[in-house]
């Protein structure tokens, strides 16, 4: 047996023990699971920035603050419909559309009206996304314009080729199938050579089902069968991949 076949044996035996322990089975061997990649689908919230930088903490208490106004409730009731709409409806913003609705326009203006100021620049997240092979774009239930003041602030702007919000979708936003579907037909990208890289589990399904590979980017995983990898650092992930 050749040098490159019992490697190859060796990855297969890893892969079945990975499955045995109920794990993802790609996690022994990313990069060759990611070789075919020509289009690198970033999420942005809680993806590009970690969570701790308090930015969506912002965005909700706003949701919150515009929903008690437009809809004259106090703030637990406001509270409690912006999370029922999250879970219904995939964001807030769909659930006030389809049950109250409302004009989307001036709401996506209002709550990401925040203080940029505590997000950091990450030279190495912008190191990493520069050395992926092909383009690079980022997808967002938030707006386009929201998504470039974060990229700016971030340090990782003028790296995509493209920055898609909801309003690139009609206003129907992830995790609908539809949704996925008329971004990247707007887009042009080859699904089944593409990568979606998410902090919402619900977000990778659609594109799963669509052919691309998919990674979970969260400090702690979620077991569900159409997520492919989980990252919690994304930079180190990755860096797994070009090396
Ligand atoms: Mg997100």
């Amino acid at each position: 047996m050749g040098l490159k076949k019992t490697v190859l044996c060796r990855e297969r035996q890893a892969a079945i023990l990975a499955m045995a322990a109920g794990l993802a089975i790609v996690h022994a061997m990313p990069a060759a699971f990611f070789s075919h990649v020509r289009t690198w689908v970033f999420d942005l919230d809680n993806t590009l920035y970690p969570p701790h930088m308090g930015v969506f903490d912002q965005i909700d208490r706003r949701m919150t603050a515009y929903i008690m106004d437009a809809l004259g409730l106090a703030q637990a009731e406001a509270n409690r419909l912006r999370h029922d709409y999250w879970q219904t409806y995939g964001t807030t913003l769909a659930g006030l559309m389809r049950e109250h609705d409302m004009d989307p326009e001036p709401y996506m203006i209002a709550v990401h009206d925040i203080d940029f100021s505590v997000l950091s620049p990450d030279a190495e997240l912008r190191a990493r996304i520069a050395a992926l092979p092909g383009r690079k774009i980022v997808y967002t239930n938030g707006s386009a314009p929201y998504a470039q003041r974060v990229l700016e602030a971030r340090g990782l702007d003028g790296l995509f080729a493209a920055l898609y919000g909801v309003e690139h979708a009609g206003y129907r936003p992830k995790p609908e199938a539809d949704a996925f579907a008329s971004v990247f037909a707007l887009d042009g990208l080859d699904p089944t050579a593409a990568a979606m890289f998410e902090d919402d589990p619900r977000n990778l399904a659609a594109p799963h089902a669509m052919g691309l590979r998919t990674v979970h980017v969260a400090p702690e995983p979620h077991d569900a069968s159409h997520i492919h990898h989980h990252a919690p650092d994304l930079a180190g992930f990755l860096a797994a991949l070009t090396r």
